[in-house]
């Protein structure tokens, strides 16, 4: 099928590139013209595993670059919108983004089109972007308007996006219908053969489901899928903090939990809570769509604070693994929002450094893909990029680990004492266990876990102070 995707960003440069892959023939659409011109000589804007390699298969062939979004829905059968939704003043989604490519799109109707909603949207989108492109002059029966939510998670978009759970089609009409079956149909009917090995996401499901609603319900799923995970991160945060106050180990009780069917494992990892550009304002916007449509979703509200105090008690261990914090010389692990991107948009991370560089303490960071970005968002005082784990602890009073990148599990606990001026290390993704930290020399401060203090601790405590 030809397929236009517009927003070349992290859903829609996936989404165009793995269409590719599964046989169609894609436009990718973005109005960035830096972005789509570093595209089109094979330069990728973001870290995405597997993309680069995919990208390199199907680049000028089933997948090409334009900034003319014109062109390409004239071209194309099915439009797909993945351009960004962020959050507006009031906690609702800013669509302006979305209206805009609606009335390009009005102009662009040489033949019957399907316009599908990628980007996250409150309920009743769809009925927006009809009635813009009716406004602008598209005849109503040349198009139809469906819902086909994203699920993907950045650092696997690609596998999640080639091995998903589910596909979800919001539909209102057959032949909205039996367009996106037809899209999706190498993934359903399992006749999708990969061009290249991309490791499969655990356990997926073979073939995916397809899940057929209306449009509406569609709109609805993905607010209410990303509320819940946002509930889930919380609701093991605030067991966590539990934890901490009665001496309860949070991993034995993540094991207990997760050990129910009818929870699962998934998405209990206590930490500094979660971030990124879709949780927040999704969570913001659910919660204002349904108070506009007259339900008070409070608990949307404890969600959230839950999740902006994880961080200040972070900053309360810090300092109470420190004393004071002015003046001290601190190693940050991690800046993205979460291991395996370079996305750096309402990362954690970011807030505790900038909480951290305000209490006057000097930042060395390392983030093996999103120092580029977090250089763009944090000051450049105090501040200071290293090249490895082992340089960014290099004479520090203590590390941090803010990101749950893999690598960082992985590091030679050795070394990092060593470069460490004292064996102090926070950590805010619970990356290691205390036993162990406890058996190299560390004090070791983690989420929802007894503290360890070192055997070396008192000669390291009073140097600290
Ligand atoms: P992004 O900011 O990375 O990309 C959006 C792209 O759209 C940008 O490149 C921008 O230049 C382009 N754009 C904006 N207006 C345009 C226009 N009029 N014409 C052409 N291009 C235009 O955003 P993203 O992270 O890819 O998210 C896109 C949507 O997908 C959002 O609604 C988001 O909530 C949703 N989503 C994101 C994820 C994720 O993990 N990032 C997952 C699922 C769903």
């Amino acid at each position: 099928m030809r397929i236009a995707v517009v927003g070349s960003g992290y859903v829609g440069l996936v989404a165009a590139v793995c269409f590719a892959e599964l046989g169609h023939e894609v436009i990718s659409v973005d109005n960035d013209t830096q972005k789509t011109a570093m595209l089109q000589s094979g330069e990728i804007p973001i870290h995405e595993r597997f993309l680069p390699e995919l990208l390199a298969q199907h680049r000028g062939r089933a997948v090409t670059f334009s900034s003319s979004l014109l062109e390409a829905a004239r071209a194309s059968q099915a439009i797909f919108i993945a351009v960004g939704t962020p959050q507006a003043g009031g906690g609702q989604a800013d669509l302006s983004y979305v209206e805009s490519v609606a009335r390009e799109l009005a102009g662009a109707i040489n033949a019957y089109k399907l316009i599908v909603e990628k980007s996250t949207v409150p309920v009743f989108t769809h009925d927006w972007i009809r009635k813009v492109m009716l406004l602008n002059g598209a005849p109503a029966d040349s198009f139809d308007v469906a819902s086909n939510p994203e699920f993907l998670r950045e650092g696997t978009a690609v596998a999640d996006f080639l091995y998903p759970d589910r596909i979800v089609i919001g539909v209102d009409s057959e032949r909205a219908a039996a367009l996106l079956r037809e899209i999706y149909r190498p993934l359903t009917d399992g006749t999708y053969r990969p061009s290249m090995a991309v490791a499969a996401p655990d356990h997926p499901r073979r073939p995916p489901k397809l899940i057929e609603t209306s449009a509406k319900s569609a709109e609805l799923i993905k607010h209410a899928c990303n509320a819940f995970l946002a509930m889930k991160i919380s609701f093991i945060n605030a067991v966590a903090n539990l934890c901490e106050s009665v001496g309860a180990d949070v991993r034995q009780v993540c094991d207990g939990i997760g050990g129910d069917s009818r929870i699962g494992p998934k998405f209990l990892n206590p930490g500094i809570g979660y971030g990124g550009s879709c949780f927040p304002k999704d969570l913001a916007a659910f919660r204002m769509v349904a108070r506009e449509c007259g339900y008070d979703f409070r608990l949307l509200d404890e969600v959230s604070n839950i999740n902006a105090d994880q961080r200040h008690r972070f900053l309360r261990k810090v300092r109470n693994a420190l004393w004071t914090l002015r003046g001290k010389r601190l190693a940050v692990l991690g800046l993205a929002f979460k291991g395996g991107t370079d996305d750096v948009r309402e990362s954690p991370a970011i807030a505790v450094v900038e909480m951290l560089l305000k209490e006057g303490c000097e930042i060395h960071a390392y983030d093996p893909a999103a120092m580029e970005r977090a250089r763009e968002v944090l000051p450049a005082a105090n501040m200071s990029y290293a090249s490895s784990p082992y340089e960014a602890a290099n004479g520090c009073d203590a590390l941090l680990v803010l990101t749950d990148w893999d690598e960082f599990a992985g590091l030679d606990l050795d070394r990092l004492a060593a470069a460490l001026a004292y064996p102090v290390v926070v950590d805010g993704r619970n990356l290691y266990d205390p036993a162990v930290m406890a058996s190299r020399g560390f004090s070791y401060y983690s989420i929802g876990r007894a503290d360890v203090q070192a055997a070396r601790q008192t000669s390291g405590a009073s140097r600290s102070v």
